[in-house]
């Protein structure tokens, strides 16, 4: 762990987790983050090594543990200030260390005659971040808000979770609407009316009335609308851990029998082959949906 002075009496101590911002006054020590729980012990002696003065007050940028981690030991020592949905986040995901001391938009803490301030602007990289800013040396503490995948260049944003969900939804839901209406328009039903011809002889012509080959039409676009809607649900029933991608490989034969029978009920003749044209993308978007489960199983994300 290395302490690098950024201007007066403000240090950035760098180690393992989101760098801390170690601000030295007569009357103590301010810090912004406290890495992981397990760097408490080697970030005391870093300041201790800039300061006989003890730390008093820490301010949470945000509840991530790489920049939280460290609260539940610093309570015993300091005050911990962060934004109140910090605190809410923090209690919703039973994480140890809340803040004891919380604000809404804006909270400063003056000791030693200097004074940090904290400000929050709204959701950023979380729905709690705070800017925190040191008047005296013109710096600010800008916690996670601008770290950027270095691959994709993208911000990383810790969406709150149900938030999350509406972007896959919308986009799964009405892919599966268009996706089943194509295949339906595109493949299903004239298979279907193709399958029907084949009866067609010297003897029999095969001339469907308008409104039978409407209503074929439209059973088989619900149909498949509805079975292609097969891997939004699996997604959903993934993320509240109600299935899994492996529940759903282990139990692959009793899938494919219920699909084979809701293809007989869907398919308006008792036909095997027109059960088949239903049951065989049931069976392709199930053969999806386990990928799926295994992409929405909800799992110790890799927080920034
Ligand atoms: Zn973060």
């Amino acid at each position: 762990m290395v302490a690098h002075k950024v201007k007066g009496d403000l240090y950035m101590i760098e180690g393992q987790g989101g760098n801390i911002a170690a601000y030295v006054t007569s009357e103590g020590v301010i810090l912004v983050d406290d890495m992981y729980d397990e760097n408490h012990g080697e970030i005391m002696a870093t300041v201790k090594s800039l300061t006989t003065q003890p730390i008093k007050y820490v301010f949470n940028s945000h509840q991530h543990s790489d920049h939280a981690g460290g609260n539940v030991k610093m309570l015993a020592v300091a005050d911990v200030i962060g934004h109140r949905n910090v605190r809410a986040n923090m209690a919703k995901r039973g994480t140890a260390g809340m803040p004891r001391l919380t604000f809404s938009d804006e909270m400063s803490v003056h000791l030693g005659g200097k004074e940090v301030r904290a400000r929050y602007h709204g959701r950023g990289h979380t729905n709690g971040d705070v800017f925190i800013y040191f008047p005296e040396v013109g710096a600010v503490h800008t916690g996670d808000m601008f770290l950027t995948n270095t691959s994709t260049l993208q911000p990383y944003i810790d969406y709150a979770n149900e938030k999350k969900l509406v972007i896959p939804f919308v986009l799964m839901s009405s892919g599966g609407v268009v996706l089943g209406w194509l295949f339906s328009h595109y493949i299903v039903f004239p298979y279907m009316i193709a399958f029907f011809d084949t009866f067609s002889s010297a003897d029999l012509e095969f001339r469907p009335r308008v409104a039978d080959a409407f209503d074929l039409y439209v059973k088989m676009l619900a149909g498949m609308v509805l079975v292609f809607q097969m891997p939004t649900a699996v997604f959903f029933l993934a993320k509240m851990r109600m299935v899994t991608a492996r529940f759903l490989a282990r139990n692959i034969k009793y899938a494919i029998l219920i699909i084979f029978i809701a293809a007989a009920v869907l398919t308006p003749s008792s036909d095997p082959w027109n059960q088949l044209v239903f049951a065989a993308p049931m069976v392709v978007l199930y053969l999806i949906s386990i990928g799926i489960a295994w992409l929405a199983a909800p799992r110790r994300s890799s927080e920034a």
